[in-house]
């Protein structure tokens, strides 16, 4: 009997010392040197948590740097989200930083990477990674579930919010859509293509057509800087009855939102009389403004307070901040002291997004 109590005493120590899944996940990625850089790196990982900047340290749920690897930011970002999903959770990825920081990389990896299908890449990034772990995942689910059978639906859309305009990357001829939340459909975007997908190949299809139908522009950092911020999203279904007596016994939904950013980029003058640039800047700082509410306040006595509807990305997310969805914020930063008054303009950002309470539940229908 001692025994017995002795080994349950320990699972329960085991479990308290588990740190709990937050609703709100930062991650800052220090991306890898480039060999084009001549000055010292002077931004640096301190500890698995905390980054020093200047004479500042900012701590974090986790901080990376050149020693981890794609699988390892995976692991930390993308197999929380696939389990989440399954498990009936809204779940947002979003990658925040200035042009030339890594967002891109860690989201996509390189195109060749994703071309590559299902033949392992190194460099790929967390979206594609995503959908092969939640394609896998949704076959083993199948083959082993004996007399429950588990059916799953999975649709997908791709959206560019571009000059405060959400434009279809699926459909570029549709290019102001609107944002509807009604009584009857919930929360969507009118007329925005929605496409079934029921394998991984299905959705890099769909990755590929997206991606190459974004507006990019040129700065003297990055050719391929982004003038626009990106939303890919699959909703999936599932429901689940017992074969013998042909009953339905749960359904649940979940939304996987992943969400690259425009270059956060505030110094450069000589863009600011672009309209594209003026209005990227112009959303970031709503979204700044919003994060600003919700970690001063993060349970308002007046919803309407929050500024949702002050841009249409803040719209967009609305569930992801502040709302029914874990949510993992990438704070990618050079680790250049060039790029130190932007790296610290980034984590500041991370810093106030962290003090945000998301309320996730999950999502039966
Ligand atoms: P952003 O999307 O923030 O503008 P990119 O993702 O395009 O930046 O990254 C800029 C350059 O740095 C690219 O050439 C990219 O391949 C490289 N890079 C960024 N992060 C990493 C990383 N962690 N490891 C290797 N190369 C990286």
């Amino acid at each position: 009997f001692q025994r017995d109590v002795l080994v349950l005493d320990q699972q329960v120590d085991k479990s308290a010392t588990l740190p709990p899944d937050p609703s709100v996940k930062i991650i800052a990625r220090i991306r890898p040197v480039s060999w084009r850089e001549r000055d010292l790196p002077t931004v640096r990982k301190v500890s698995p948590t905390s980054i020093f900047v200047e004479d500042r340290v900012f701590n974090f749920d986790s901080v990376v740097d050149s020693t981890s690897t794609q699988e390892d930011i995976f692991q930390l970002v993308g197999v929380p989200v696939v389990k989440d999903s399954l498990a009936g959770y809204n779940t947002t990825v979003l990658s925040y930083g200035q042009t030339g920081s890594g967002k891109t990389y860690t989201m996509w990896g390189p195109p060749s990477a994703m071309v590559e299908g299902h033949s392992p890449s190194s460099n790929q990034g967390i979206v594609p990674r995503i959908f092969q772990m939640l394609f896998s995942e949704i076959q083993r689910e199948q083959e082993n579930s004996g007399e429950k059978q588990v059916n799953y639906q999975c649709r997908c859309s791709f959206l560019e919010i571009y000059n405060e305009q959400i434009g279809d990357l699926l459909d570029p001829t549709q290019r102001n859509l609107k944002i509807r939340d009604d009584a009857k459909n919930g929360f969507y975007v009118e007329n925005l293509t929605e496409e079934s997908v029921t394998s991984y190949d299905d959705v890099t299809q769909i990755l590929i057509k997206g991606l190459s139908n974004r507006k990019v522009g040129a700065t003297s950092i990055n050719s391929k800087s982004s003038r626009s911020h990106v939303v890919f999203t699959c909703v999936v279904e599932s429901w689940c009855k017992v074969t013998s007596s042909k009953c339905i016994s749960s359904s649940k939904t979940s939304r996987i939102s992943l969400v690259d950013l425009a270059g956060s980029d505030r110094n450069k003058l000589e863009d600011a009389s672009i309209k594209e640039v003026r209005n990227v800047r112009k959303s970031l700082a709503q979204l700044g403004r919003l994060v600003n509410t919700l970690a001063e306040s993060p349970q308002p006595g007046n919803p309407s307070d929050v500024p949702y509807r002050s841009s249409c990305l803040t719209h967009l997310l609305r569930e992801s901040f502040g709302g029914n969805a874990k949510l993992s914020v990438l704070c990618t930063v050079s680790p250049h002291d060039r790029c130190k008054g932007e790296t610290l303009s980034t984590l500041r950002f991370g810093q106030r997004a962290k003090s945000i309470q998301n309320e996730p539940q999950i999502n039966e229908i």
